[in-house]
C-alpha cells in the first residue's frame, strides 16, 4: 500500500516524501481512512508505530480544507502527558504540513506563560498542548475553542497514570460537543475504556498489535544482578559492548543524577534528564545526546516519556518500574519504526516481583544472561508466567504412568530430561541459554538496523 492510496493530498504527500516515508505503518492504513471519512477513533497502538502521522495527517488534510482560525482560539487540540512528548508531535505536525498554509501551537509547562499567550493570540490549527499548562491558558482566557473541530488524546494511558484525569475532564468540559475525537493509548485499560465511553462518540477501535504487546523488533533479556554492582555492571556492558548511544531507565530523579555521576566517574559521558529538572536543562540535555555529546542518558520514566530518539539502539533498565506498562512505554524507546533494537534489565533479587508483573503483562519469559564476574549472591528466584506453572500431577496419575514408563524403558531416571539446567549460583537458565554465563552471547557488534520503510514494506 501507499500513501497516495489513502487519499491523502499532494501537499501531503510531498512532505512525506521528503521525509522519507514510502509506506504507510499499519496504523496508518487503518486510522487515515477512518479519520478522513469523520469517525472517532480508539487506537491501541504502541510508541514508534508511527500513530503521530496516523492522526496528524487526515486532521491536517481537513484542516486545510476549512475555514481560518479566529484569534485566541484553536481548530484541533492535541493533549499529550508530557512537555517533551507535546514538544515531539508538534514538530512531526510542522514537518507535515510544512506544505499547507496551517499555523501550529506547542505549550507546555516548565516555561515562560507570556510568549505562549502573544503567540495564541493570532489562533492555532494545531495546538498540541500539556493538560496543566492548557488549564493556566484557559483560566487566563489565552485559547478559547469555540472554533474546534478535533481532539486528540495522546498518550492517554500514560496522562491517566500521571494523575491528570481531573484536569483533562475540565477541559473537556470546556469544548464543543460537536467535534471529532480521537484516543490513543499504548495500553488499554479499564479507565481508558470508561474516559473513552465518556468522551468519545461511538468510536472505532483500532488495535494493530496485541494490547501490551512489545514490539517485536526489540530483543530483551534481563541480567540477574546484586543491587550493589549494577553501576559497575553497565559501565562493564557498555565498554564491553561498545554501545555509543543508550538510553538508561531509573526510578527516581535522585537515582537518575547519582547514576549518570556514576558512569561520568568512570569516564562515560552520561547526564541525566528528569522533572527535577528545568525545561532549560532537560532540552539541553537531550540535544547533547542526540549530538553524540552524551553517550547515555539516564532519564525517569515521566521525562522519558515521548522522548524520540533516531534509532536508539539499546535501552537499559538499570531498575525495574515498579508499574509494569512503564515497561512497554520504557522498552518502546528502543525498536521504533521498525528498527532493531535491545532492552536489557538489570535485575536484582528484591526485583523479582516486579519481574513477575512485566513478564505476566508482556506474556514473556524474558531470558536470563549472567555475566561472570557480575554473578549476584542473592539469586532473583524463578520466576514463572502467571496461569502456566506445571500442574504436578495427581499421585496416583504421577504412579501410573511411572510404572508405563518403567514398561517401556529399562532403569535410569525417566524425569531426567525435563529437570532444569543449573548454572552458577543456582541460576536456572531457560533451555535458550543452557544455563550458561552470557560473556559469549554478548555480541560487541552495534545491532544493526534496517529502515523503517524496508520493514513496513515487507509488511503490507
Ligand atoms: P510515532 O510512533 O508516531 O512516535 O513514530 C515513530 C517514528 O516513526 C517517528 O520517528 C516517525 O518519524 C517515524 N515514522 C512514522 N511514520 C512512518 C512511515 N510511514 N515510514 C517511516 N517512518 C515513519
Amino acid at each position: 500500500m501507499t500513501f497516495s492510496e489513502l487519499n491523502l493530498i499532494q501537499p501531503l504527500l510531498d512532505s512525506l516524501n521528503k521525509s522519507g516515508y514510502k509506506t504507510p505503518s499499519p496504523i496508518q492504513q487503518k486510522a487515515i481512512p477512518l479519520i478522513l471519512s469523520g469517525s472517532d477513533v480508539m487506537a491501541a497502538a504502541q510508541t514508534g508505530t508511527g500513530k503521530t502521522a496516523g492522526f496528524s495527517l487526515p486532521i491536517l488534510q481537513k484542516l486545510s480544507e476549512g475555514k481560518k482560525p479566529s484569534p485566541n482560539s484553536a481548530r484541533c487540540l492535541i493533549l499529550a502527558p508530557t512537555r517533551e512528548l507535546a514538544e515531539q508531535v508538534h514538530q512531526s505536525v510542522q514537518k507535515y504540513a510544512s506544505d499547507l498554509s496551517l499555523k501550529s501551537q506547542v505549550v507546555y509547562g516548565g516555561v515562560k506563560i507570556n510568549p505562549q499567550m502573544l503567540k495564541l493570540r493570532k489562533g492555532a490549527d494545531v495546538l498540541v498542548a500539556t493538560p496543566g499548562r492548557l488549564l493556566d491558558l484557559m483560566e487566563k482566557n489565552a485559547v478559547n475553542f469555540k472554533d474546534l473541530e478535533f481532539l486528540v488524546l495522546d498518550e492517554a494511558d500514560r496522562m491517566l497514570d500521571m494523575g491528570f484525569l481531573p484536569s483533562i475532564k475540565r477541559i473537556l468540559a470546556k469544548l464543543p460537543k460537536k467535534r471529532q475525537t480521537l484516543l490513543f493509548s499504548a495500553t488499554f485499560s479499564e479507565s481508558i475504556k470508561k474516559l473513552s465511553q465518556q468522551f468519545l462518540n461511538n468510536p472505532v477501535l483500532i488495535e494493530t498489535e496485541r494490547t501490551n504487546a512489545t514490539a517485536t523488533t526489540v530483543k530483551q533479556w534481563i541480567h540477574p544482578v546484586d543491587k550493589k554492582q549494577k553501576a559497575a555492571l553497565l559501565s562493564y556492558l557498555i565498554e564491553e559492548n561498545r554501545w555509543h548511544q543508550l538510553l538508561v531507565f531509573v526510578r527516581t530523579r535522585r537515582g537518575a543524577n547519582r547514576l549518570s555521576l556514576a558512569l561520568e566517574k568512570r569516564g562515560i559521558k552520561a547526564s541525566s534528564i528528569h522533572g527535577g529538572k528545568s525545561q532549560n536543562a532537560r532540552n539541553r540535555a537531550l540535544a547533547e545526546f542526540k549530538s553524540g555529546k552524551v553517550q547515555a542518558l539516564v532519564a525517569t520514566d515521566v521525562a522519558a516519556r515521548g522522548l524520540d530518539i533516531d534509532q536508539m539502539p539499546v535501552v537499559v533498565n538499570y531498575d525495574l518500574p515498579n508499574v509494569a506498562e512503564d515497561y512497554v512505554h520504557r522498552i518502546g524507546r528502543t525498536g521504533r519504526a521498525g528498527e532493531k533494537g535491545s532492552a536489557i534489565s538489570l535485575v536484582s533479587a528484591d526485583e523479582v516481583d516486579d519481574l513477575r508483573a512485566i513478564q505476566d503483562l508482556i506474556r514473556k519469559q524474558l531470558e536470563r544472561i549472567i555475566i561472570d564476574d557480575f554473578e549476584p549472591h542473592h539469586v532473583v528466584p524463578e520466576t514463572e508466567l502467571k496461569g502456566e506453572k506445571k500442574k504436578k500431577p495427581h499421585k496416583k496419575k504421577l504412579a501410573k504412568a511411572k510404572l508405563k514408563q518403567s514398561g517401556k524403558k529399562s532403569g535410569g531416571s525417566q524425569d531426567k530430561g525435563s529437570q532444569p539446567k543449573r548454572g552458577k549460583n543456582g541460576y536456572k537458565g531457560r533451555s535458550a541459554n543452557k544455563g550458561k554465563t552470557a560473556k559469549k552471547k554478548l555480541s560487541k557488534k552495534k545491532p544493526t538496523s534496517k529502515s523503517a520503510n524496508k520493514i513496513w514494506d515487507k509488511k503490507s
